[in-house]
């Protein structure tokens, strides 16, 4: 049996009776960073031996926990902090484990992104868990870009080093109007929750370093929902691409295939373009 391990993401005592019961009982823990495991199992008073499973030696320590299951012992994931998996190491060791036929049991806790939504008092039913945007600016903003037509709660984590440039990227390519929660130091001491326009954030940063410092989940309201009668800027932009090429009628037919959109309103765009670039006589 292999036990996957949600722990606390600050306050200790956020760990289940279930958790400790696990992790008190199996023959070996898996942990991202011994030691950081370490204070957690202290504090609980708990001894077991650990193997370090991090990002580095997954794959080959996966290996030799498949061989303790094989054994008959029992094994606990956990990670520094949270839920293991979700940004963290576990999916490789889980997807070994599962193919050679033992059971994974998840032992179910916090995790950072759950925990910034429940509180962040967002309408919105639905959300996209994206974690960790890229750490070279043109790469996160080419992520960014791909994101900006989606209409679900984008949901984010950033550390504390590039929370700034990240931030500073958001309100560029998202636009300045979106509603931002910046959830920070989650169930530590140094709690903040807060929220404003996109446009705002940055200077909020930096009124206080403080702000600045710490773990952060970033909530970022959806794209706007499209008015029943509006165009994407997908279509629209097709079209402009298609209609430098082709006749009219064509150019709106073939963008309304490519995009799904209505054939009549393309075909409407296009007489308003053609008419807006025609010179009058
Ligand atoms: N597995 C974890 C989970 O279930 O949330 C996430 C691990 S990921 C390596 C660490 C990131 O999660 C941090 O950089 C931060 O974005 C977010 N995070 C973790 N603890 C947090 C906290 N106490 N407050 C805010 N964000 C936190």
């Amino acid at each position: 049996m292999l036990y996957v391990v949600a722990t606390p993401i600050g306050n200790l005592r956020d760990i289940t009776l279930r958790a400790l019961d696990v992790l008190a009982a199996v023959d070996v823990i898996a942990a991202e960073d011994t030691r950081t495991t370490g204070h957690l199992l202290t504090h609980y008073s708990i001894q077991r031996k650990m193997v370090a499973l991090h990002r580095h030696n997954e794959s080959t320590t996966a290996k030799k926990i498949v061989g303790l299951l094989s054994r008959g012992q029992a094994v606990a994931l956990v990670t520094d902090a949270g839920t293991p998996g979700i940004s963290d190491p576990g999916g490789i060791l889980v997807k070994q484990v599962r193919e050679q036929g033992y059971n994974v049991v998840p032992i179910p806790g916090v995790n950072a992104a759950v925990c910034a939504l429940s509180v962040a008092g967002t309408t919105e039913p639905h959300f996209l868990f994206y974690g960790f945007l890229p750490a070279s600016a043109g790469l996160r903003r080419r992520e960014l870009q791909s994101l900006k037509s989606h209409p679900y709660t984008l949901v984010f984590y950033e550390a504390p080093h590039r929370i700034l440039e990240c931030i500073s990227d958001l309100a560029e390519v998202l636009g300045v109007h979106r509603q931002i929660t910046i959830a920070r130091e989650l169930t530590k001491l140094f709690e903040t929750i807060h929220t404003c326009a996109t446009g705002e954030a940055l200077a909020w940063l930096q009124a206080d370093s403080n702000r600045q410092k710490g773990e952060f989940v970033l909530l970022l309201s959806g794209a706007e929902a499209r008015g029943q009668g509006e165009l994407s800027d997908l279509a629209q932009r097709t079209l402009a691409v298609l209609l430098q090429e082709l006749p009219l009628r064509q150019a709106a037919k073939l963008a309304a295939e490519i995009s799904g959109e209505s054939k009549n309103m393309l075909y409407s765009l296009a007489l308003a373009l053609q008419s807006e670039t025609t010179p009058r006589k």
